[in-house]
């Protein structure tokens, strides 16, 4: 029997300490999750205090009732801001301490007062709704994935729990006016089996929230090119046929672009500036082809760039305004001022265009333009075939620009 109680009673602390040894050692692994930490830290304040609650007999002093609450107060603190931070969002302190000081007043005023135990737990417990309600909706703002969904439900769902045991506890306030008295009443062995249920269901939902930013993270870093931010030549080709599908019936504008004599920036200025010279380079064709279009780096000084519902003429101007942004924009350096000058090859392709011939017929577009003087734009010949002439006159235009 006394096994048993032994049991039942320490289940709550074992989960809460568990819990916090979890998040513990995921911070431990991995220093920039802080966010793991405070919510290690809600997890440990939170086991004080349930503790602080088993071991107490009869009804306890103020001094010692007023360290239960500050440790489960410190506890709702680091839970929030724990998921804040994990949802980069910042700490809501306004709401919380006015929240806190309501809070603080009324548990100060029960704890005064005999016979107001029911007072100071439905107090305590209207603090856990905020708090949930609080984690609910700082979640569902930032939400960017299912499980992000779930998390948040979990959180309503606590808020709901304790909100209706706080009811009951209220139609039976008079049937609870010490701490001895609420330990035998059903209020206290549920209060304390839904805390455990929910330390667990809570903890796991966030797990799961760090697993999916992992994995997202990992997906980031196998699609993008290290040094530039932009995507890499797989992921490019991968998202590719997702932007060409939703531009379609309309064609979707290719633009190649190979800046010319990097070798050169590199023999001169050394290879940090070349690299800093890449990531501007990078950093004016995102910006100039804007939202919706797709840029990547295929590899050394050379990117690509995919633009939706864009026509050649349309591929034209844009490419011509990605030339003029990077023949105009000086690169940081240490030394003398450096210029660059990129040469293109550009064309529209129609949905069912293959992908492979109009990149191999840009590339040659962009040597096609590097013999004819470099920094300048050119449309890719269909396969097989022979630039028409209007298109060469049109290069020169372009190239004149
Ligand atoms: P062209 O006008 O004909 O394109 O001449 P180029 O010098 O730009 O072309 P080339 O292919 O001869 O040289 C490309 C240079 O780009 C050589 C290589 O060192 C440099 N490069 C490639 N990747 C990187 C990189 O990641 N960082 C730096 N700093 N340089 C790179
Ligand atoms: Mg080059
Ligand atoms: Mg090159």
């Amino acid at each position: 029997m006394i096994i048993a109680n032994l049991t039942y009673q320490w289940l709550g602390p074992t989960i809460f300490v568990s819990a916090g040894l979890a998040f513990l050692l995921l911070f431990s692994h991995e220093r920039t999750q802080v966010s793991a930490l405070r919510l290690s830290g809600a997890y440990f304040c939170a086991v004080i205090g349930f503790i602080l609650v088993m071991l107490v007999e009869g009804d306890p002093q103020p001094a010692y009732s007023a360290s239960i609450f500050a440790s489960l107060f410190s506890s709702h603190f680091l839970m929030i801001w724990g998921v804040a931070s994990l949802y980069d969002k910042k700490f809501p302190r306004v709401p919380f301490a006015l929240a806190l000081m309501v809070a603080a007043s009324v548990i100060f005023y029960a704890l005064m007062q005999p016979g107001l135990l029911w007072l100071r737990v439905m107090t305590a417990s209207g603090f856990v709704v905020f708090v949930d309600l609080m984690c609910g909706l700082i979640v569902w703002r930032a939400r960017s994935h299912r499980v992000d969904i779930a998390v948040a439900m979990v959180f309503l769902l606590q808020a709901a729990v304790t909100l209706s045991r706080m009811l009951g506890i209220y139609l039976a306030r008079s049937d609870l006016p010490t701490l001895s008295a609420f330990k035998l009443s059903p209020f206290s062995s549920s209060m304390q089996t839904e805390n455990a249920i929910f330390a667990i269901v809570i903890g796991i939902a966030l797990f799961a929230r760090y697993s999916v930013s992992l994995v997202m993270r990992l997906n980031r870093l196998a699609e993008t090119d290290p040094l530039t931010g932009l995507l890499n030549r797989r992921a490019f080709e991968t998202r590719v046929q997702v932007l060409r599908a939703a531009s379609a019936p309309l064609p979707t504008g290719l633009i190649i672009c190979d800046i010319d004599h990097f070798k050169r920036v590199n023999d001169t200025h050394g290879h940090d500036v070349g690299d800093a010279a890449l990531i501007e380079v990078a950093r004016l064709l995102r910006n100039v082809a804007g939202e919706g279009s797709l840029c990547a780096r295929l590899g050394g000084e050379e990117f690509c760039i995919m633009l939706p519902e864009s026509n050649d003429e349309m591929t034209r101007l844009a490419a011509t305004k990605l030339r003029m942004a990077i023949e105009a924009h000086p690169i940081p350096s240490p030394g003398k001022e450096l210029r660059l000058t990129a040469s293109f090859g550009y064309c529209a392709l129609a949905p069912d265009d293959d992908l492979s011939a109009a990149l191999v017929n840009a590339d040659a577009a962009v040597y096609h333009s590097k013999d004819h003087g470099r920094n300048r734009v050119r449309l890719a010949a269909e396969a097989g075939s022979r630039p028409s002439r209007q298109t060469e006159s049109r290069d020169q235009a372009c190239g004149a620009l």
